[in-house]
């Protein structure tokens, strides 16, 4: 089958699809979106995906896992929790940056794909898929997004994406049920029913070490309040995309340093 025509959205799309916080608004009905990344050992990825989250359009994140303290330290504004089943409601599931692998990890995505939510994996809860121990839960309902960068699309797919990167990506959709957003470059989102965007606003400063846990926390949030799964990955990587630039207009950046630029880069887009 011939690759569907890729689509390039530009500002207005986001703008369109972003949600924006009314008059009749509370932190509930702006969404809440859970966080269950980072570990013990990688407590850095936990906050990065959080400040992603912080930065998107939800009314409350809420995070699950043991980097709780760095979490709250630096957002005080977090309410936390050490397991995905003591979290309390959300409307969304961010899982995987930082997670590791070990038996408490797949206990957290376990109870993350059991809920009847849109879900986000992202790095070790990819490499957990892989295991083949979550083959059957994948058959959700709910909406699946999956953000893998080149290595974690190669033992997903069992392929590199190799040179038809779209057509790599609309296959590993189609195959597992789930929006595939194949970082990159250029980073292409796939649908399972063929629906496929280029962004357009990569920046090679986002070639940094935990860069893609701050797009999966932001990607979380639009899924929480709402927004549909296609759309969130499409935006989330737009935004991520102009925030790279942004933080790399000052020298070289880090991604706390691209998770700040968030927030100024939606000022000025909304
Ligand atoms: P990760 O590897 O999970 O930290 O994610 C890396 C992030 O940086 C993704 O959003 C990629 O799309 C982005 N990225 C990596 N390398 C480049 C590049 N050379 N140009 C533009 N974006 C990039
Ligand atoms: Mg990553």
């Amino acid at each position: 089958r011939a690759s569907a025509a890729v689509r390039v959205p530009d500002a207005s799309d986001i703008v369109s699809w972003w949600p924006r916080p009314g008059a009749a608004s509370d932190k509930y009905t702006r969404g809440v979106v859970g966080v269950a990344t980072g570990s013990a050992t990688y407590p850095g990825a936990a906050v990065l995906s959080v400040t992603g989250a912080l930065a998107g359009p939800t009314g409350m994140v809420r995070y699950a896992g043991s980097a709780d303290r760095e979490v709250l330290r630096q957002h005080p504004s977090v309410v936390a929790a050490k397991r995905v089943a003591d979290a309390g409601r959300v409307q969304a599931w961010v899982c995987g940056s930082g997670l590791g692998t070990d038996d408490d990890a797949r206990t957290e995505l376990r109870s993350v794909l059991a809920t009847s939510l849109p879900v986000l994996l992202d790095a070790d809860a990819l490499t957990l898929l892989v295991d083949g121990q979550h083959a059957t839960d994948l058959r959700r309902d709910a909406p699946l997004v999956i953000t893998p960068h080149d290595r974690e699309f190669a033992r997903l797919a069992g392929e590199a994406p190799g040179a038809d990167r779209v057509g790599a990506a609309c296959r590993l959709a189609a195959w597992i049920n789930a929006v595939v957003l194949l970082k990159g470059d250029r980073t292409i989102v796939a649908t399972p029913s063929g629906e496929v965007w280029a962004n357009p606003t990569g920046s090679a400063d986002l070639a940094t070490a935990g860069s893609g846990d701050v797009l999966a926390g932001l990607l979380g949030s639009l899924l929480a309040a709402g927004v549909p799964a296609e759309r969130a990955a499409v935006a989330a990587a737009y935004v991520h995309g102009l925030a790279g630039r942004r933080a790399g207009l000052d020298g070289p950046a880090t991604s706390a340093d691209v998770a700040a630029a968030l927030r100024p880069v939606l000022a000025d887009l909304l």
